[in-house]
């Protein structure tokens, strides 16, 4: 592997048409990628897809994709399970409509609190989705204190969150995975910046937000070069070492 996608979901139904053709397209170019569940069945189709080589899963109820379906303990218990399942997610804390009842938070903290119990009942890290409401940190901010002091590990996913939080995710030991957001906006360079290069994963949120070549298409994982280089820029540093730098972290982080 060049490259590591540490968040995409190639098992969605946009790749139906078309899924073998990327997946070779990202052998081509030595792109690995994490297939991150959102659901039950996008978690088992990610595990599904996965080959243990270059494709690993993640499983795991997102926050609020599917409030309808509730998290199944015994369901994700086997699925965590596989070898082939390198992280627990994505999971979290969404709180961006500001329409939700508060009910809603406690609702998604228990099953977040279930995604952390898993992850460290396997040793494998939290892929965490986090959203805060408008203005604020509040999401970040109440992850934090339900993972302060259990141990577990994590990596944020889509990471918009200020310098001042980030100081006390990197406090965790956690990591950051950035989207190709960073090719079109300027707001969070200053984190960017900021991190050690320890802490920085790469990730496309494939199908959503493809990058500033390609903006409004779907995305895939071949978006990752592009966001390894505006990473190299932001931080005045040279791509290659960038590039392994953070494929080495993605190595180490989900143990691939
Ligand atoms: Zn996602």
């Amino acid at each position: 592997m060049r490259y590591f996608d540490a968040h995409s979901h190639v098992q969605f139904p946009q790749y139906d048409e078309d899924r073998d053709a990327v997946l070779s397209a990202m052998r081509d170019a030595e792109i690995g990628a994490l297939i991150v569940g959102t659901d039950s069945g996008y978690s088992k189709g990610a595990v599904d897809l996965a080959d243990g080589k270059t494709l690993f899963a993640a499983v795991g109820l997102h926050p609020n994709d599917k409030p309808q379906e509730g998290y199944d303990p015994a369901y994700y218990e086997a699925l965590a399970a596989d070898s082939r399942v390198v992280a627990i997610g994505e999971c979290g804390l969404d709180y961006f409509r500001p329409e939700d009842p508060e009910a809603e938070k406690e609702r998604q903290k228990s099953v977040f609190q279930q995604h952390i119990e898993l992850a460290l009942r396997h040793d494998k890290p939290l892929m965490i989705h986090a959203r805060p409401s408008k203005g604020t940190m509040d999401a970040y901010l109440d992850v934090i204190e339900m993972v302060k002091g259990t141990g577990v590990r994590g990596n944020m996913h889509f990471y918009v969150g200020d310098v001042e939080t980030t100081k006390r995710f990197l406090e965790l030991g956690f990591t950051f995975s950035f989207t190709a957001v960073l090719t079109f906006a300027r707001e969070y360079d200053d984190v960017v910046k900021y991190l050690p290069i320890e802490s920085i994963l790469t990730e496309t949120d494939a199908p959503y937000i493809a990058p500033a070549s390609r903006r409004g298409q779907r995305n895939d994982p071949l978006a990752i070069p592009e966001i390894v280089a505006k990473i190299a820029e932001i931080r005045g540093e040279d791509e290659d070492t960038v590039r392994e730098a953070v494929l080495a972290n993605a190595i180490r982080v989900f143990a691939l």
